[in-house]
């Protein structure tokens, strides 16, 4: 029988399990290796922070799908990805928990020496879906600071946020840093502020604008919004350096203390050794306009580079739109088929951003509307992707 290895969790996945679950099929052996156990819907955690959505609501649980779906679930990290030899390396989370915040070059070490707590799974065919992280600029505290990717560490930061220790004095005001001024640092930052009002929220970003993949009237209406909730923005200004110790940062216009820090800037590929597969020199898996990799390998999502279009943004609504093209390709491959699903990525994309006090703005080309409805349209759309 055939193996089939399903590469993350990500949004593609969740997509073959729900097709699992409503077509089971005993005619392949699936595994699906992923390293955390739940998978968030990044779209609704803003949500999630101002206390709207429950946790369960805005995370599929993995091991749960798979077992509805037939599919054999493998709680690990993946190191490796061998195309030459058909298999994927990994090993256990408590392990990598080990050398997590090590250096590459600290890892290797660590694998060579560690080989027998390394495993090993061949594949006919491999499905890869598996992000990208928060680039890790300075090391940070994780009692008082996050990267925002995975989105994991967002939620355990709330979960921080909200336990005693933090909240023994609610009239004491904290200062929250937040590095970043894209759509998820803004609507980070408006959610924490409305949740948790002795929290002052300031954004510091080396960009020049706010939301800069937004239209003029979407980045007006923002500016308005965070001037109404006393969020403030500085703009142009780099993050240089993070003293965790005494808890104050540096950029190149100034210095600044903190209760908290959030940095939500840029990020980077997954730290994984590609064998034997066309990789971008920042470790991004090259792949044509059908999502493969070679003729046994499919890929999508943040962790991919399209030959075609290199420059798309890494977003879920892209990854959303591939994913139900990765499946049908991945069936064509099973069936000795070509590929025949083609992607072509959007040039005018709907995004909705959660403005909190579920109000939200729609922005889609030209187009920006703001308000109640908007928000609406968003719960709604949400919902109907969690729902399995
Ligand atoms: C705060 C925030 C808000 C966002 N809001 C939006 C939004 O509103 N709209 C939008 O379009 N985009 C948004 N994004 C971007 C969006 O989250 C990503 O583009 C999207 O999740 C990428 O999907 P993916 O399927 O490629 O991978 P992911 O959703 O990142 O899934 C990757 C999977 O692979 C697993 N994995 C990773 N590495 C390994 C490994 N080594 N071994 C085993 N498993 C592994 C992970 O656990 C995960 O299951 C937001 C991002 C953030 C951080």
């Amino acid at each position: 029988m055939k193996r089939i290895i399903l590469a993350g969790g990500g949004h593609g996945h969740i997509n073959i399990l729900k097709e699992l679950i409503n077509n089971p099929t005993v005619d392949y052996e699936i595994h699906l290796i992923t390293d955390f156990n739940k998978q968030y819907y990044s779209g609704m955690l803003p949500g999630f922070v101002e206390g709207i959505y429950k946790e369960e609501e805005i995370s599929f649980d993995v091991k749960n799908l798979c077992e509805k779906a037939g599919v054999n679930y493998i709680n690990e990290k993946i190191i490796k990805i061998d195309s030459d030899e058909k298999s994927v390396s990994t090993i256990l989370m408590d392990d990598y928990i080990e050398i997590k915040e090590k250096p590459s070059s600290y890892k290797e070490k660590w694998y060579l020496e560690n080989k027998s707590k390394i495993n090993t799974y061949e594949f006919d065919f491999i499905s890869m879906n598996l992000g990208s992280y928060s680039k890790k600029y300075f090391p940070i505290d994780s009692r008082n600071s996050r990267y925002v990717k995975p989105i994991c560490e967002i939620v355990d930061f709330k979960n921080l946020l909200d336990t005693k220790e933090h909240f023994i004095d609610k009239l004491t005001f904290k200062e929250m840093i937040i590095i970043g001024s894209g759509a998820s640092a803004i609507e980070l930052a408006i959610s924490i502020n409305i949740k948790y009002p002795n929290i002052n929220v300031k954004i510091i970003s080396s960009s020049k604008e706010l939301a800069c993949r937004f239209n003029k009237g979407s980045k007006g209406k923002l500016r308005e919004i965070l001037k109404a909730e006393d969020i403030s923005f500085q703009l142009n200004e780099d993050l240089i350096d993070v003293d965790r110790k005494n808890k104050r940062i540096k950029t190149d216009k100034g210095s600044y203390s903190y209760d908290y820090l959030i940095i939500s800037s840029g990020i980077e590929a997954c730290d994984i050794e590609y064998k034997g597969y066309e990789t971008t020199e920042d470790n991004y898996i090259l792949v044509d306009d059908k999502l493969c990799a070679n003729n046994f390998s499919v890929c999508m999502g943040d962790m991919i580079c399209l030959k075609s279009n290199p420059n798309i943004p890494k977003v879920g609504v892209f990854a959303l739109r591939q994913a139900p093209i990765l499946f049908k390709n991945l069936i064509n491959m099973l069936n000795n088929k070509e590929p025949q699903y083609k992607y072509t990525p959007q040039k005018k994309y709907l995004q909705i951003l959660n403005c909190g006090s579920q109000k939200a703005i729609i922005n889609y080309g030209n187009l920006s509307i703001y308000g109640r409805l908007a928000w609406m349209l968003k719960d709604h759309i949400d919902k109907k992707y969690m729902n399995v």
